[in-house]
């Protein structure tokens, strides 16, 4: 049998994953990447949304450690850190910080630079996945037959001899990000992919700090939710957080839907003090600068439907941003392109890849999995009146509805998921998408505990302490003992 070769577009997250994926049925994975790829956890130009803080789901981390074996303990060894984020983590929500209780949870933090380092590490473990830097590729290479188009490789710029050159591939996998061509590369073999957007004009700022040498907060990560006072200013309006990374250090980011953003040091120091949150401005001001500010806009909902184009050419799919991008503040996309890369090696055990049909049914479980972020994500976005693209709600009056009570919705949801266990079970499921939002608000369990938590929070009969007020300092009490409380006993044997 000859020797089975498959050839990746770009050596991101999603390009990485696709290669160690498909090392379960191919010989030989070459990876052409247009950098050159660092040997430590560092930015470079094909990745610019490094500088912000990538936030791992828990669907994510386990697809990562289930395509690279001991890959959390990997980043952890690079200094990544696991966290708790009920009880090593600050939440404030519309009108004050969450109490501290401990969780069964944990959550991998870490830079961007240095999650796709790791996983390069454990893909360059494999002698038989080749990674070629400096190498654009610039088209595909294609052979008609009689069941129709067939790509036969790529054409890509050899960095040795500074030419273009050909390379033969069984399986051709792009996963070279938001600014692929492949809708074009499809266009130009006459297969129309549907493109569906939603831009909800979401900009980052964000800026790398050390944190102070004084222990100037108990807290490890911070999250600041957007003021809903009609009358708030725009930095009050601000998504605030506090990410922690390697190396001592934290990415302070901010970020917002359609305000503008500072760009420079001065706006930036101006802005932070000035949102709503005191906390935020002062461990910043005790803290020190590592870098610039950064800022990009580069968070439209784009979802490339492959899953819906007849006559897709064989040998081809896309995986990662390049089929669908999210707006970041979900922090869906790592996630996406990992799980990509464990459906795609499931389906090899099951499917001929040679097949006309192999593309057609990975891009129809692919669309299972993004179908699921892509609600989550449209559900606030598609709601601002700034909002633009095919995707913007059209209902009017659910728009307002949306629009309006977005945040006081999320916030009664913690507040309910505090003393009842089972709604913060599925509340978390649908955070790390493991569950959809759909099921999550048909489920008549939670919908009762939802609706029990709000006659108890009517009657004063909560067992979640007052929340304390955003402009103090969020408060370090242990209330475990008080979560998923009494609340909770009655429902589950109201359930039963
Ligand atoms: C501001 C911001 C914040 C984000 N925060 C989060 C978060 O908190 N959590 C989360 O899960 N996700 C987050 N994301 C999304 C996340 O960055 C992406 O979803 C994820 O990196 C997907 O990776 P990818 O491999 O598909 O694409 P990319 O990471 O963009 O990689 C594409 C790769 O292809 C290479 N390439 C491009 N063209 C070519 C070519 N012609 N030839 C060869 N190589 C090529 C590039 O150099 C690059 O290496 C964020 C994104 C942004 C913009």
């Amino acid at each position: 049998m000859s020797t089975q070769h498959a050839v990746v577009i770009g050596g991101s997250i999603a390009g990485l994953s696709a290669a160690q994926a498909l090392r379960s049925r191919f010989d030989k994975v070459t990876i052409l990447e247009q950098d050159a790829l660092p040997d430590r956890p560092q930015g470079r130009r094909g990745t610019p949304q490094a500088w912000h803080n990538h936030f791992l789901l828990d669907r994510g981390r386990q697809s990562l450690d289930s395509l690279f074996p001991g890959f959390t303990d990997h980043v952890v060894a690079q200094g990544g850190t696991l966290l708790d984020p009920a009880y090593d983590a600050v939440q404030c929500l519309a009108t004050g910080w969450v109490p501290r209780s401990q969780s069964g949870m944990r959550m991998l933090f870490a830079s961007r630079p240095n999650f796709e380092s790791c996983i390069r590490d454990l893909a360059r473990q494999d002698p038989n996945i080749r990674f070629v830097e400096n190498a654009p590729v610039s088209g595909l290479i294609t052979s008609s037959e009689p069941s129709g188009v067939r790509v036969t490789g790529v054409n890509y710029l050899d960095p040795a001899e500074r030419a273009t050159r050909d390379l033969a591939a069984d399986l051709v996998v792009d996963a070279s990000g938001r600014g692929s061509k492949c809708a074009k590369w499809m266009t130009d073999l006459g297969v129309d992919i549907e493109e569906r957007t939603l831009d909800a004009q979401v900009t980052y700022s964000s800026r790398w700090y050390r944190w102070p040498d004084q222990d100037v907060s108990w807290w490890k990560w911070l999250t600041v939710l957007p003021s809903i006072d009609p009358d708030a200013t725009d930095q009050q309006r601000y998504l605030c957080s506090i990410f922690p990374i390697e190396d001592n250090s934290f990415i302070a980011v901010m970020g917002s839907w359609g305000l503008p953003m500072p760009s420079t040091v001065d706006d930036f120091e101006a802005a932070y003090r000035t949102t709503r949150s005191p906390e935020f401005g002062r461990v910043l001001d005790a803290a020190e600068p590592l870098t610039d500010v950064h800022r990009t806009k580069s968070t439209k909902n784009v979802w490339r439907r492959f899953d819906k184009a007849a006559n897709l050419p064989a040998g081809y799919i896309a995986v990662g941003d390049a089929v669908c991008a999210f707006n970041p503040i979900y922090a869906q996309g790592m996630t996406c392109a990992a799980t990509s890369g464990v459906i795609l090696r499931d389906l090899l055990t099951r499917r001929d890849f040679h097949d006309h049909s192999f593309p057609v049914a990975f891009y129809g479980e692919q669309a299972k999995l993004l179908d699921l972020p892509w609600q989550l994500a449209l559900t606030r976005d598609g709601a601002y009146d700034h909002a633009t693209g095919t995707d913007v709600m059209s209902n009017g009056l659910m728009r307002k509805l949306v629009s309006r009570y977005t945040w006081s919705g999320f916030q009664f949801m913690t507040e309910a998921a505090f003393e009842d266990d089972v709604i913060n079970d599925h509340f978390d499921k649908v955070f790390n998408l493991h569950e959809s939002l759909g099921e999550f608000l048909r489920n008549p369990r939670v919908l009762y505990g939802l609706l029990r938590y709000g006659v108890r929070k009517i009657l004063g009969r909560s067992s979640l302490p007052k929340l304390v007020a955003p402009h103090l300092e969020p408060d370090a009490t242990d209330v475990t003992h008080l979560r998923g409380g009494a609340a909770s006993a009655e429902v589950a044997a109201v359930a039963r």
